[in-house]
């Protein structure tokens, strides 16, 4: 592709996603400037028309748009935060992944040092960097994410979340919370269906079907949620946590593990202790919002 009309970029780290990154940049005609600390790392993209920065802070001016991807916040205050590294001016997204606290510092400290700076979170696996399915969330200024939104592409399908730099990072484990309750469920019930023969592809489109009918009622939950308020309109949370009894009793009787829907039913029990019984069940937000120790 002719990368003569094509923002210049910067990608500082060439871990397993960092390398991806750039090879996605290179890919879509960005003239691409590349820099890691173990400098061999960029072999394969020089060979593909990367330029190897001698140093950060070279690297840094080569672009208009810096993308930094490293380990952890950490490893990126090192290379970032030295004296002679001049930030000013310059536009950093970083793709690094730390948390929503890390990342409000790391937007602080960027603009005390006169840089523009959006945080983002990647959704995806290296193999799926330039494709649509590959999701890269990001925070922070509007205006810069609009600026650089169609060079970004290049990555995938970028979205942007809102002016918090925390944003970013909470989505994330937000997403993460999501897919590990939804793996851990399923497993719960294909270790159950085991004990009678049933093996996981069998018992995988039932599993699925219920996963897409109870994802469903996201939206309706979530009015519930913002207004705070919850009549049972379906069932109660009472009516919930008979069912939750009869899956832990089940689990005990056929032999497999109980400790998933024991811990979902006593954060049920703690809320029909706190009067909430009749209510319906996205009332529980109330105990996940609130910090527990035991
Ligand atoms: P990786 O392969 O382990 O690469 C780590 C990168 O960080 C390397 O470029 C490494 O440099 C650099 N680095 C670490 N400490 C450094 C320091 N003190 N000074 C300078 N450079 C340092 O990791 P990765 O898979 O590319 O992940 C990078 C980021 O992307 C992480 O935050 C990760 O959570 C996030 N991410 C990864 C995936 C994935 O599937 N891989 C998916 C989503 C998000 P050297 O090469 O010199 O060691």
């Amino acid at each position: 592709m002719n990368n003569t009309t094509q923002t210049p970029v910067t990608i500082i780290g060439l871990g397993r996603m960092g390398q991806a990154l750039a090879s996605a940049f290179l890919e879509a005609g960005h003239p691409t400037t590349v820099w890691n600390r173990t400098a061999s790392k960029a072999d394969q993209l020089v060979a593909d028309g990367a330029l190897l920065a001698p140093t950060v802070g070279d690297a840094l001016k080569a672009g208009s748009l810096t993308i930094v991807c490293v380990t952890d916040y950490q490893a990126m205050h090192v290379l970032l935060g030295a004296d002679d590294i001049e930030l000013d001016g310059m536009t950093l997204v970083n793709l690094t992944s730390g948390d929503s606290a890390q990342a409000r510092e790391a937007a602080q400290w960027a603009e005390q040092r006169g840089a523009r700076y959006l945080d983002g979170a990647i959704m995806a696996p290296p193999q799926a960097i330039g494709s649509v399915g590959a999701v890269i969330l990001h925070s922070g200024s509007q205006e810069d994410f609009e600026a650089h939104e169609t060079t970004l592409g290049a990555l995938g399908t970028v979205t942007y979340l809102g002016a918090d730099h925390g944003l970013a990072s909470l989505y994330d484990v937000a997403g993460l919370a999501m897919m590990w309750s939804v793996l851990n469920a399923w497993l719960q019930g294909a270790a159950l269906l085991r004990t009678a023969g049933v093996d996981a592809a069998t018992y995988a489109p039932f599993a699925q079907r219920m996963a897409t009918e109870v994802a469903g009622w996201l939206p309706g939950h979530a009015e519930q949620i913002d207004r705070g308020s919850f009549p049972a309109e379906v069932a109660s949370l009472e009516t919930h946590v008979r069912a939750m009894a009869h899956l832990i009793e089940e689990s005990e009787a056929v032999g497999v593990n109980a400790e998933l829907p024991k811990l979902i039913k006593a954060m049920a029990d703690r809320a029909i202790a706190a009067g909430h019984g009749g209510e319906q069940y996205p009332v529980l937000i109330e105990e996940f919002g609130k910090p527990r120790d035991n």
